[in-house]
């Protein structure tokens, strides 16, 4: 939970997944569906499905005992080498490297290695710079100290360097020169995308979720039909008895609000449009692509957020 989000933001899904799923059996054992039910609103849902793979492998495989190792960590679904080294050396103190985020920073200035560590050969320095700083003893308390630092006095901007325990070696605070390291990212536009979603209501008070694929945007979630126009929906087309024409036969729409959704490399623009659907014109019945939601009532399967911002606003009306 805690790969690309902060620790304020995990904490009550943490202690939630963890209520819910003490040991790997437990976790190994449910269905996809409550673990994206436990997962939505943290984002970056391939963790969520890699971690429930992980443990589903670690029954099967492994006799439900962790691998030992840094090596086979990383064989592990979702665990690259940084996760791997941190797993490794904090739980077990093993010797192995690690370079998040934090840490990429934090050896960027101490040895002032330029160059935004997205490329590979200035990753490859780091990854160097980290193996060689690895001490043979305390590799446990080492690991969290040094990603502490990074999380807590070599922030990205101002950095409390005046009580950092690096100040007297760290080429970057010697030579004045703190914030050209790391390089930043090139730079390139965010580009923006839009769709609009159809909130299909019926006379129970439910919406018509769909199951996305498993891979892709907000894989296995549930999610409003959409469409990149106003016309259409081309999710519904092989499913109503009639064409698609007569599906949108409605009896009312209304335009909401726009909202923005933005992902790491494109925004969402989505227009959310609310139909009140003729039921006669549409035959679609709760399968394991389709389901009509109650809106007065949670049940445990994975929404998208925005998919799940727009729900409430409708059930709230
Ligand atoms: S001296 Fe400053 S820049 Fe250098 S590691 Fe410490 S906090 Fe970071």
């Amino acid at each position: 939970m805690l790969q690309q989000t902060q620790v304020d933001t995990v904490i009550p899904y943490f202690e939630t997944f963890l209520s819910r799923f003490p040991t790997v059996e437990d976790l190994a054992s449910a269905k996809t569906d409550q673990v994206l039910h436990l997962w939505t609103g943290l984002g970056y849902y391939a963790r969520a499905r890699n971690l429930h793979h992980t443990a589903q492998i670690i029954t099967k495989n492994f006799g439900g005992i962790f691998p030992k190792t840094a090596r086979e960590l990383e064989t592990l679904k979702g665990i690259g080498k940084s996760t791997a080294g941190a797993i490794a050396a904090i739980s077990m103190g093993v010797r192995a490297p690690i370079l998040d985020g934090n840490v990429k920073r934090v050896l960027a200035r101490y040895r002032a290695i330029g160059g935004w560590p997205g490329h590979t050969k200035v990753s490859n320095n780091l990854w160097d710079l980290a193996e060689e700083l690895l001490p043979s003893e305390r590799v446990a308390s080492y690991t969290q100290a040094i990603m502490d630092l990074g999380a807590t006095v070599c922030n990205r901007i101002n950095p409390a360097c005046g009580t950092c325990p690096l100040r007297h070696d760290c080429v970057a605070y010697q030579d004045k020169t703190i914030e050209k390291f790391p390089g930043k990212k090139p730079t390139k536009a965010i580009p923006i995308r839009s769709v609009a979603m159809f909130i299909l209501t019926n006379e129970n008070h439910q919406v018509l979720l769909y199951k996305r694929p498993p891979n892709g945007i907000w894989g296995s979630l549930y999610s409003l039909p959409e469409s990149p126009n106003h016309k259409t929906i081309p999710q519904l087309g092989n499913l109503v008895s009639e064409s698609n024409k007569q599906a949108m036969d409605i009896e009312q729409a209304i335009v909401m609000d726009p909202i923005r959704h933005t992902f790491s490399h494109f925004h969402l623009d989505i227009q959310p449009i609310k139909l009140t659907i003729n039921p006669d014109k549409l035959t679609v019945g709760n399968s394991d692509e389709w389901l009509w939601y109650p809106l007065n009532q949670s049940i445990e399967i994975g929404l998208a957020a925005p998919v799940k911002k727009l729900l409430s606003q409708i059930s709230s009306q």
